[in-house]
């Protein structure tokens, strides 16, 4: 059992004030693992406390002692890299090959990341008379979801520790054990007391009190677009800096002269990774109509071929959803897709064969899609694939936007330069031409209701900054 009995404030391990519990399920057998406190609003005062206090020597702290402790917090992760995905897979049900990968690889090389950005970062620049200074914002509050637990926290924890800004992190409720491992590594390779510290709580709770608190400077969030936009009103009063990376519904493209076989063959694992899970899913494929039979044929053997089942079965693709809500809603997004007219060529409703416990949906795709259904519009959050087809290029670019959000997009093309093209028309925060790898140093964010900030790379460390020029 993964029971954690204390959260961590100013370097200790204390009790909450609130003796409530949050327990944390094992999507796969619906078996409770552990749970965690319910921190309150006098935990977060006390956790807020210690990070302004904390601000005032850390943030004159040597460049040094800041890459000493990345590089340490990156060489922890490698340490324990089986133990944190082992117990990511168990709280988010995510295929262990993919949870050591993506869920712990990622962070890892995050966090080096930013200790190699500050061996070589300009704090200060002249602009004619003008001597200009970037300084740490201050005393940041994180909220963070649980589908990529460790690496959205790593996302937000890393640059701030290179900034020399300090923090509170409330990690999700569904997903909280790998902040708590975090907390213990930061214990044992010395990051001062009050730097970095943990309340775990209620979003509704805790994370509204956070965005609000005057002594929190910067409010940074990762999670649902509605709950993205409750933190902004909610910091609004304070002026605080708040950055916000929320939903997708993101466009893959294949133009006329794409290999249909490569684009069949990546699309599924685009859309279903981390079962659909993934806020930059490539979950639109559009496609040019002539190759519309070539391509369906071959997703339809692709999707009915995608193993899913035990998520620490080395073999399986795809695990369960996170939640029995996050199964519900899946479901009921596949149930509207075929009541709106959708014509559904593989998966739909009701549990996948053979398995009749855990949170599992079916690996779904819709054909015949118009741009008035709901599956088209909104974001699943499931391994739910839909397809459209255009008839020229200028249509295509036409329904790559037809989106509120905008946060990733994939283009083919046998020709880089024509897909280049296409991508700088497309508005959207990132996007990979020909199955192009993710980047850890390339910014991360989203256009439109998909946010705003960049998290990552040296764009990701400048939103902890304040920028003061000086005249002379
Ligand atoms: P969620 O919005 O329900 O929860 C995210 C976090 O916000 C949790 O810690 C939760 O406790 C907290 N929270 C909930 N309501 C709150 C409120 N009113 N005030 C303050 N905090 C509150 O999202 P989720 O279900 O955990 O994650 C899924 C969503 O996150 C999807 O929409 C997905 O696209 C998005 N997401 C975006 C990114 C990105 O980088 N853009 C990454 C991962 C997930």
């Amino acid at each position: 059992m993964y029971d954690r009995e204390e959260i961590y404030i100013n370097g200790k391990w204390i009790k909450s004030h609130n003796k409530e519990r949050i327990e944390v399920i094992n999507p796969s057998n619906e078996e409770i693992i552990g749970s965690v406190p319910a921190g309150n609003k006098e935990d977060v005062d006390n956790a807020i406390k210690s990070a302004k206090e904390a601000f005032v020597s850390w943030s004159k702290s040597d460049i040094g002692d800041r890459i000493e402790i990345l590089n340490a917090l990156s060489a922890s992760f490698k340490e324990r890299e089986e133990e944190l995905a082992q117990m990511i897979t168990a709280e988010v049900g995510t295929p262990i090959g993919y949870s050591r990968t993506a869920m712990v690889g990622t962070p890892r090389v995050v966090a080096r990341s930013y200790a190699k950005i500050l061996e070589t970062y300009n704090w200060e620049e002249e602009i004619r008379n003008s001597l200009i200074i970037k300084e740490p914002i201050g005393v940041c509050a994180f909220i963070t979801p649980w589908n990529f637990p460790l690496h959205q926290i790593i996302g937000k924890v890393a640059p701030a520790i290179a900034a020399g800004c300090t923090m509170i992190l409330k990690p999700s409720k569904e997903a909280p054990l790998s902040a708590f491992i975090l907390a213990e590594i930061f214990d044992e390779i010395g990051l001062p007391d009050g730097v970095f510290n943990l309340v775990t709580g209620h979003g509704s709770e805790i994370g509204e009190y956070l965005a609000k608190h005057i002594d929190v400077d910067m409010i940074s969030f990762t999670g649902s677009t509605g709950a993205g936009v409750a933190v902004s009103h909610a910091a609004a009063d304070s002026v605080k800096r708040v950055t916000l990376e929320l939903g997708g519904k993101s466009a893959n493209v294949a133009l006329e002269d794409a290999d249909p076989v490569l684009v069949a063959k990546k699309a599924i694992q685009a859309c279903h990774q981390n079962s659909g899970q993934t806020c930059s899913a490539l979950t639109r494929l559009i496609i040019p109509k002539i190759m519309e039979e070539e391509i369906c044929e071959l997703i339809v053997e692709r999707n009915n071929g995608y193993i899913v089942g035990d998520p620490l079965n080395e073999k399986t693709r795809c695990g369960p959803m996170v939640s029995a809500k996050q199964q519900i809603s899946v479901t009921e997004y596949i149930q509207t897709g075929i009541e709106e007219g959708a014509k559904l060529i593989s998966g739909g409703t009701g549990m996948p064969e053979g398995l009749s416990r855990g949170f599992y949906v079916k690996p779904t795709v819709f054909t015949n899609v118009t741009k008035d259904m709901t599956i088209w519009k909104e974001e699943i959050f499931g391994p739910v694939l839909v397809i459209k087809t255009y008839e020229n290029e200028e249509e295509a670019l036409e329904l790559a936007n037809d989106s509120i959000y905008g946060l990733s997009g994939g283009v083919w093309s046998k020709d880089e330069g024509r897909a280049l093209e296409f991508a700088k028309n497309m508005k959207t925060g990132q996007i990979s031409i020909n199955g192009g790898f993710f980047n850890v140093s390339a910014p991360f964010g989203g256009f439109k209701a998909s946010g705003n900030g960049r998290e990552l790379g040296i764009h990701g460390l400048e939103e902890f900054l304040e920028i003061k020029s000086i005249q002379r």
